[in-house]
């Protein structure tokens, strides 16, 4: 391994390390716009020149993102050179851009915001007015590109090619007339990972038409959590508003909405990448909930309810389960350990493929539509969904079930934490909590286990399906 000196401090590299990641492994900040720890190096921005020693009293500048390390070498990352170095390309990248931080998307989270008060801090170095672009370029049917903003790192090309391999993007033309664009029409409507390319600009030029003005980042914080949309699992953050910044005189429902969803990096399951259908959760977490615990499509209360409940499986002789692969593996183990030795249970794949969506791909989008098949089946085994004859109480725990399909004349009892005509079809009908109120783990396909935390408190009428079994199992006299 390379011994290196930044800024005199010694520091073990490894042997294929650029300076830039030598020195970011070894805790010490060298700006950059334009590298990506998972794109291939650029070298465009420049900002992340560094002075390196020739031991002589002498010394030159590079770019630090793309000068591999080698024995002894002598590196300096904020000498007084480097530090006009980075104030020039500062005012250069800045030149023609409109700094207008105060009305931008990406405010808070911003690179250049950062570096342009670290180097810059002085007016603009030019007399003659700026240069202007499209504010607006509506660039796929998810993503608006503001062009003044654009300073043509070129991450977000790079990522269609190198990541999403979709090829949806491309510079064109030269200098100040330089523009991204899509490589052809519809080309970044075709790319289910394009809102990647949101997260990875630097700076704000690229929006998601989705969160567009709808909060100011600093209002909100984010829950780890895993996406449900296939079995991959990936790992996601689920921004939503901080407790200090409630809404009360606005809408209040605000305060208990999704607003945005980022990956959570991590190398054993998806990296630092999502597709689209991650982001869409902010829509499907809004859906229509079912509050109103009902016997026969009459309103009860929930302990009526599971009473009822309770008789119908004390009394049942075949009584089958069909187990959500949308239940957590702390209810699904709930369920087990309640009620697993009364009933007959399958694992019931809760979602399908939507029409227009991607099934499959070699990235990340897997065929199945549930975050849990691969922890139900440990519990409750892969056999297909087949009734025994005389089934005549069937408990159903999440969507997906057609009740057309149940056996005629058997007892329904249904859990399910969305507003849906079925609910009032079942014999008794317990709307439970979502993943966003409550905590578990989901096993993926390929046995990692990753946990998702709460974002909001449980709404006060409804159950958590781990309490329901529980109660269940004790009110029905199930042995343990
Ligand atoms: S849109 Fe953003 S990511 Fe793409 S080249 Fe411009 S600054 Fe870079
Ligand atoms: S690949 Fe699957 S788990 Fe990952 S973000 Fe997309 S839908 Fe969610």
């Amino acid at each position: 391994m390379p011994e290196i000196f930044i800024n005199g401090q010694p520091v073990q590299a490894g042997k294929d390390q650029t300076v830039l990641q030598a020195a970011l492994a070894a805790g010490i900040y060298i700006p950059y716009f334009c590298w990506h720890p998972h794109l291939s190096v650029a070298g465009n921005c420049r900002v992340c020149m560094v002075e390196v020693e020739d031991g002589k009293g002498g010394g030159w500048t590079d770019i630090a993102c793309n000068m591999p390390v080698t024995e002894g070498m002598r590196v300096l990352t904020d000498s007084e050179t480097v530090r006009a170095q980075r104030k020039s390309v500062l005012q250069f990248i800045t030149l023609n851009h409109p700094v207008d931080c105060g009305v931008c998307d990406k405010a808070g989270e911003c690179m250049l915001q950062d570096q342009y008060y670290e180097y810059n801090g002085e007016p603009r170095a030019s007399r003659d007015p700026k240069v202007h672009a499209t504010k607006f370029h509506p660039l796929s049917e998810r993503i608006v590109l503001d062009n003044e903003r654009c300073i043509f790192c070129s991450r977000c090309v790079r990522f269609t090619r190198e990541i999403s391999k979709s090829h949806a993007l491309a510079i064109k033309l030269r200098a100040d007339e330089s523009l991204v664009r899509a490589s052809e029409d519809g080309a970044l409507d075709r790319d289910p990972y394009s809102d990647n390319i949101v997260d990875i600009c630097p700076v704000g030029a690229l929006l998601s038409k989705q969160f567009l003005y709808k909060s100011r980042v600093w209002y909100l914080k984010p829950t780890p959590s895993v996406c449900p949309g296939c079995e991959r699992g990936c790992r996601v953050n689920l921004w939503h508003r901080r407790e200090e910044w409630r809404l009360r005189a606005l809408d209040p429902r605000q305060n208990e909405a999704i607003e945005r969803v980022t990956p959570l990096e991590n190398t054993e399951v998806n990296g630092p990448w999502i597709c689209n259908k991650a982001r869409d959760l902010t829509q499907v977490f809004q859906r229509a909930r079912a509050e109103q615990a009902m016997t026969k499509g009459q309103p009860v209360g929930l302990d009526a309810a599971l009473a009822t409940a309770a008789a119908l499986i004390s009394a049942a002789k075949r009584p089958v389960a069909l187990v959500s692969s949308w239940g957590s593996n702390e209810e699904l183990a709930a369920f087990k350990q309640a009620l697993g030795g009364r009933f007959t249970a399958f694992v019931k794949r809760d979602c399908q493929p939507q029409p227009g969506e991607v099934v499959e791909d070699d990235i990340l989008i897997r065929a199945d539509k549930n975050p849990n098949t691969a922890g139900a089946r440990a519990l409750f085994g892969d056999a297909p969904v087949a009734f025994p004859d005389g089934t005549d109480l069937v408990l159903v725990w999440g969507e997906g079930c057609n009740f057309g399909e149940l056996p005629r004349g058997a007892k329904i009892v249904f859990l399910n934490a969305w507003l849906a005509p079925e609910n009032g079809h079942a014999d008794v009908f317990i709307p439970v909590s979502l993943q966003t109120e409550r905590s578990g783990h989901y096993t993926n396909f390929q046995g990692v286990v990753s946990a998702f935390a709460a974002c909001f408190p449980k709404k006060a009428a409804v159950a958590d399906a781990e309490a329901v079994f529980a109660a269940l199992g004790t009110k029905a006299g199930v042995p343990a």
